[in-house]
């Protein structure tokens, strides 16, 4: 039972048992981000999702390979038909920065990020950059095969001749060939080199402008954004893996399209399951760069936003997504995350007095025993249900009363066995640290006795000495009173910062 996992498969719209296509072993590609901004929590929600995901697939035993890629160049800003730009050369060329410079400092950011969000890194984290000659070599193989064509330098996929002969173009995204073809009608002027306007560029040649260019058999160009997923995912998971992720804003047309490609090189799909995370909003609007609708996670842990009332640990956060299924909608607000943060606490202080309170021996097995074994068991059908951690935290909080209950006098250790009260320790450790990936931020080190605190200020500071490299006074005053509020104190030296409590 506990092996069983049933995942929502975004291709076939219904949840199926999972079935690793080698027992034991589980291949797993999720889209990482495209490095040319900081990275939102919208980002990290997805990343945090997927964590879990990875986790819960390592602690039930089976060997995860889990590739998430950089994005460091053919991401554009629009289409090729309307003169879109690389959004890493664009970045580069408005900082005055080498492309590699911008890739670097974003790569850095998304770095740190995810370990204050305590989110493992992948098994492989492949960039683009690194594997132009694959992503040629597809290229050619789609050429090769008849489902794409050179005009002028840049090749393009053949997508009407695509959906005509393999009647799979559209199935995960559910768009269909006609709507694209009638959405697109008004762009027919804009189309350029396109046989047709739903064609999407593989190879796309590089005007003498621009940053980023290779060699290839067709110009000096770069290669489309869609072609590197299908390339790494395929180099290092083979080409048929088990599991495709990503946020579902990427179905149409990123996966669409990559699912196309990997037909028209190797005649079938990549991915047994298709996995979509679903967006994180603020109030009630997805979160987005583009309308202003977004809170960094410096924001966040500084309280500098207008859309909170106080800032917000990060834990905390990771706690706040938790608390909602990965498929659906997350809708960040100040009263939710006051809410997360109280959620948060009394878990973790539960979870002190269950690991501190020892079983007093001379017991019998009652209800309150069984229900405690029920409860237990059905933590993990919830995360066997395609990974539902906001029911499988509802029966830890069921626990948590019981707990309570028994360290308080009103519930009898009487009807307990001293194994089933070892055994709810052991299961509040793993799902706690394990599974859900918190961290314990009121204590001074995690359950293996590592030095997280440290480590998370250590961060902190690091965040704050580059908001004062970029004279960004602002950001730097404000970690510094947050931290003061929370009686932690800065320290300034030549060596750099330290810090003391109280
Ligand atoms: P990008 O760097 O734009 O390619 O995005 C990196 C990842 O973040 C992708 O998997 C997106 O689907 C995901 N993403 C972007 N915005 C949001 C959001 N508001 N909520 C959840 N995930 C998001
Ligand atoms: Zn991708």
């Amino acid at each position: 039972m506990k092996n069983t996992i049933k995942l929502y498969n975004s291709l076939s719209r219904k949840k199926e048992v999972f079935e690793p296509i080698n027992e034991g072993f589980v291949g797993m590609y999720v889209c990482g981000p495209t490095v040319y901004s900081d990275v939102h929590l919208g980002n990290c929600r997805t990343f945090v999702s997927f964590d879990i995901i990875y986790r819960y697939l390592v602690h039930l035993g089976h060997k995860v390979r889990y590739v998430r890629n950089i994005t460091d160049v053919g991401h554009l800003v629009g289409d090729v038909d309307t003169g879109g730009e690389d959004k890493i050369a664009k970045r580069a060329r408005l900082e005055k920065l080498e492309p590699m410079e911008v890739v670097q400092k974003y790569m850095n950011g998304f770095h740190d990020m995810m370990k204050i969000f305590n989110v493992l890194p992948p098994s492989i984290e492949p960039r683009a950059t690194g594997h132009i000659p694959e992503q040629i070599k597809m290229v050619q193989d789609i050429i090769d095969n008849g489902f794409a064509y050179e005009q002028n330098g840049s090749v393009y996929f053949d997508t009407p001749k695509f959906a005509k002969e393999s009647g799979v173009y559209g199935a995960l995204s559910g768009r269909k060939i006609e709507d694209l073809i009638a959405e697109s009608r008004d762009d027919l002027k804009n189309q350029g080199e396109k046989k047709h306007p739903s064609d999407f560029a593989i190879w796309i040649k590089a005007d003498p402008t621009h940053l980023m260019h290779w060699d290839s058999p067709w110009s000096v160009g770069f290669p489309g954004w869609h072609l590197e997923c299908s390339v790494m995912s395929t180099k290092y998971l083979g080409e048929k893996f088990d599991i495709h992720g990503g946020g579902n804003d990427l179905k149409f047309p990123h996966h669409e399209n990559e699912v196309a490609q990997n037909h028209g090189a190797c005649g079938h799909a990549p991915a047994k399951y298709w996995l979509h995370g679903n967006m994180l909003l603020m109030n009630g609007r997805k979160m987005a760069k583009s309308d202003g609708n977004t809170i960094t996670p410096e924001q966040l842990f500084t309280g500098d936003s207008p859309h909170i009332s106080k800032s917000y640990s990060p834990m905390v956060l990771r706690f706040f997504m938790l608390q909602s299924h990965y498929r659906s909608t997350l809708d960040l607000t100040d009263d939710a995350l006051l809410a997360a943060e109280k959620g948060y606490r009394r878990l973790m202080e539960a979870n002190q007095t269950l690991q501190g309170l020892n079983h007093p021996g001379n017991a019998g097995e009652g209800d309150l025993d069984k229900e405690i074994n029920q409860l237990i068991t059905q933590a993990y059908e919830e995360m066997n249900d395609d990974f539902n951690t906001p029911k499988a935290l509802a029966r830890l909080f069921e626990l948590v009363s019981k707990v309570n209950g028994l360290k308080g006098g009103q519930l009898s250790f009487g009807e307990v066995t001293e194994a089933t009260w070892n055994n709810l320790k052991t299961t509040f450790q793993i799902f706690i640290y394990n599974i859900f990936g918190l961290q314990d931020e009121m204590a001074a080190s995690d359950s293996n006795g590592n030095g997280v605190l440290d480590g998370l200020m250590n961060l902190i500071l690091d965040m704050r000495q580059t908001a004062r490299v970029n004279k960004d006074w602002g950001t730097s005053d404000k970690i510094r009173d947050a931290l003061k509020e929370l009686e932690i104190k800065v320290k300034d030296g030549k060596e750099g910062s330290t810090w003391t409590v109280g």
